[in-house]
């Protein structure tokens, strides 16, 4: 039986599974993502990324991805495996998840997760959204807005007030984890997730999944991924909601003490919380920062 192995990158294993959605499938094998089945194939999509194709159709499907039986003709045919597979960046329905906030002294966590279908990729700057990292706040103003109108998402705010009264029982990561498996859960209810749905890896995925052991509902059909921002739309459309929510935050922090706070946690935010405090009283920090970050300490010892 003809056997052909290639190595693909979980979005294109995920965009040959929508491709080849009315194959017989199955989730239930150890360290695969998914088994596609029908007549003449076998298809094993393995974690690790190799993709297997069994059967007397292996080269007919392989073919269609990433495989080149001419680039293999010329080896010595003992291990037919071509890396990575070139396939362009199709659209591909998917949700993905990211946060924003969490190395800023000042300001609430932030977490979004959204759903990007095919549909939607006319309807949004696709190519502006892939560089995400590089978008200036001006832009994130500009481009939010359009995804919020297009896309379905949930976004959620956690204030430094909430932030602080949790932190006094769970650490950072487990807030984070609650706000990731909270905002999924959020679209869940609202309508039928994609079978693709990425979270930006901030733990490993076992002590993410602990840190929800005692959530009643756990959204559990996540593939972790880090840099996911840079990798898949719908995380990187997510980075960008957030972090429009982010800025609309810091905006109303603004207008109630009319300052500006900076970002970040550097030397120039203990400057301005210096100053801040000596207007405002050591106790209005706690409303405004996080308060555990080492900048507190720094900060009332100035005084
Ligand atoms: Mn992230």
């Amino acid at each position: 039986m003809k056997t052909i192995t290639v190595k693909l990158t979980k979005n294109q294993i995920f965009s040959l599974k929508s491709k080849l959605s009315h194959f017989k499938i199955r989730h239930d094998i150890a360290y695969t993502y998914f088994q596609l089945k029908n007549d003449d194939v076998t298809i094993t999509a393995y974690t690790s990324g190799k993709v297997v194709f069994s059967g007397l159709g292996a080269e007919t499907y392989a073919a269609q991805f990433g495989y080149d039986p001419k680039a293999i003709n010329q080896q010595p045919a003992k291990n037919p495996t071509i890396q990575p597979a070139q396939l362009d960046d199709e659209p591909l329905d998917m949700a993905g998840s990211d946060e924003v906030g969490t190395g800023d002294y000042f300001g609430p966590i932030t977490v979004c997760a959204c759903i990007v279908r095919k549909d939607d990729y006319s309807h949004i700057p696709v190519k502006r959204i892939k560089d995400s990292k590089q978008l200036t706040d001006d832009v994130i103003r500009e481009i939010a807005p359009i995804l919020m109108e297009h896309l379905e998402y949930s976004v959620l705010v956690l204030d430094n007030k909430k932030y602080n009264m949790l932190h006094e029982t769970m650490n950072i990561n487990v807030i984070k984890a609650k706000l990731h498996n909270q905002a999924f859960l959020n679209l869940k209810k609202r309508t039928m997730l994609p079978e693709l749905c990425i979270i930006d890896q901030f733990v490993q995925e076992s002590t993410y999944y602990r840190y929800l052991a005692h959530e009643p509902e756990i959204f559990n059909s996540l593939v972790f991924e880090t840099k996911a921002e840079n990798k898949y739309l719908a995380v990187a459309c997510g980075a960008i909601i957030a972090r429009y929510k982010f800025l609309e935050y810091y905006d109303k922090l603004d207008a109630l003490y009319a300052t500006q706070f900076p970002k970040g946690a550097g030397p120039h935010v203990d400057a301005f919380a210096i100053a801040f405090v000596s207007e405002h009283g050591p106790d209005a920090l706690r409303s405004v920062s996080k308060y555990h970050f080492a900048n507190t300490k720094r900060i009332l010892n100035a005084l």
